[in-house]
């Protein structure tokens, strides 16, 4: 079988049984956001890896080196940000480089990489570079410390409440309308090119015990899938309820794109699908600003809710389209 016809997910299904299994030190391992171990000396780290390549996950055209740099090293905090890890933390990163690749470019990538480490506490401290026959690659792999109580996708129980931080579909919208030749101060571009991960509202949460959690990496729909895959459980969420931004409705309104759709099916936007039980997630939302936008019940699956309670076609909002993109 080819992997295109496998797919990532299935893909991974495979992968994590053949890594099955106890490991010394090995306290969580393939099936969320990052994995975690103990150390000699007692400590919990949340250890993860995020890969971009050029044509796949960006393009040159209208990624800035500056921001390629930013991101690769912001997705990764993000992922240790979904398990309520803290700084600091510590980044390898592996560099795939064409022989065309300029090294002031290279450097401008490598001050995004500090400028996103100096404002989330990661440092990177080591890595390799490589020649890349065609295309541009950056890996990164980052390591940071977690406590006790992490979050994880797998806690999830029906009856709890599901919430969200900051807005959805930015993202995805910002890059549409870089694709479309727009400038990049869009306020949605920005988000596209630089995700601000929440790490300080990930610890926060774990003090404040969420029972799971997931980064928005693939979409609202298909993360909170995870989060109901790995617990065993199913979601609602009410459509009315997904924060969108103005800058999301103007610049979805400018690109005649569905700003809803966006927020459900969009990927990138690095927000926190934060799951509680109903008295703590009243505390939780008030001092984190999250939005609730449904809860968790028995069974499986994500289904959306319109604001009469009616369940909402996928189709319609947008399925295929977002699908594709
Ligand atoms: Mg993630």
């Amino acid at each position: 079988m080819r992997v295109a016809d496998e797919g990532e997910f299935g893909l991974i299904a495979r992968l994590r049984g053949m890594l099955a299994g106890e490991r010394e030190g090995l306290i969580h391992g393939v099936g969320d956001d990052t994995a975690v171990f103990r150390s000699a000396a007692g400590g919990l780290w949340a250890y993860t890896a995020d890969a971009v390549v050029e044509g796949v996950h960006f393009d040159p055209a209208y990624t800035s080196w500056h921001s390629l740099g930013y991101k690769s090293l912001a997705v990764n905090i993000s992922d240790l940000a979904s398990m309520g890890g803290s700084a600091p933390s510590f980044a390898l990163v592996v560099l795939g480089l064409t022989g065309d690749s300029e090294v002031e470019a290279v450097e401008e990538m490598y001050r995004g990489m500090e400028d996103c480490g100096r404002r989330f506490g990661c440092s990177v401290v080591g890595g390799d570079i490589v020649r890349s026959p065609q295309h541009l690659f950056v890996s990164v792999s980052l390591v940071g410390p977690v406590e006790e109580g992490f979050l994880t996708r797998g806690g999830a129980r029906p009856g709890q409440v599901v919430m969200v931080t900051g807005t959805l579909g930015d993202s995805f919208l910002g890059l549409k309308w870089l694709m479309g030749g727009g400038k990049d101060s869009n306020p949605c571009a920005q988000r596209h090119l630089y995700p601000q991960p929440r790490l300080q509202e990930g610890g926060r949460a774990r003090e404040l015990a969420a029972a799971a959690c997931i980064d928005v990496s693939d979409g609202l729909l298909r993360d909170l899938g995870h989060i109901c895959e790995e617990s065993g459980v199913g979601a609602e969420i009410f459509l009315e309820d997904i924060p969108i931004s103005d800058a999301a409705r103007k610049t979805a309104g400018e690109l005649a794109e569905d700003a809803p759709g966006a927020a459900l099916f969009g990927g990138e936007d690095y927000e926190l699908v934060l799951v509680a039980d109903e008295k703590k997630a009243v505390a939780m939302r008030d001092e984190l600003g999250l939005t609730v936008i449904g809860m968790i019940k028995e069974g499986g699956g994500v289904v959306v809710l319109d604001s009469t309670g009616k369940r909402v076609d996928k189709g319609r909002i947008g399925y295929e389209h977002f699908k594709e993109g």
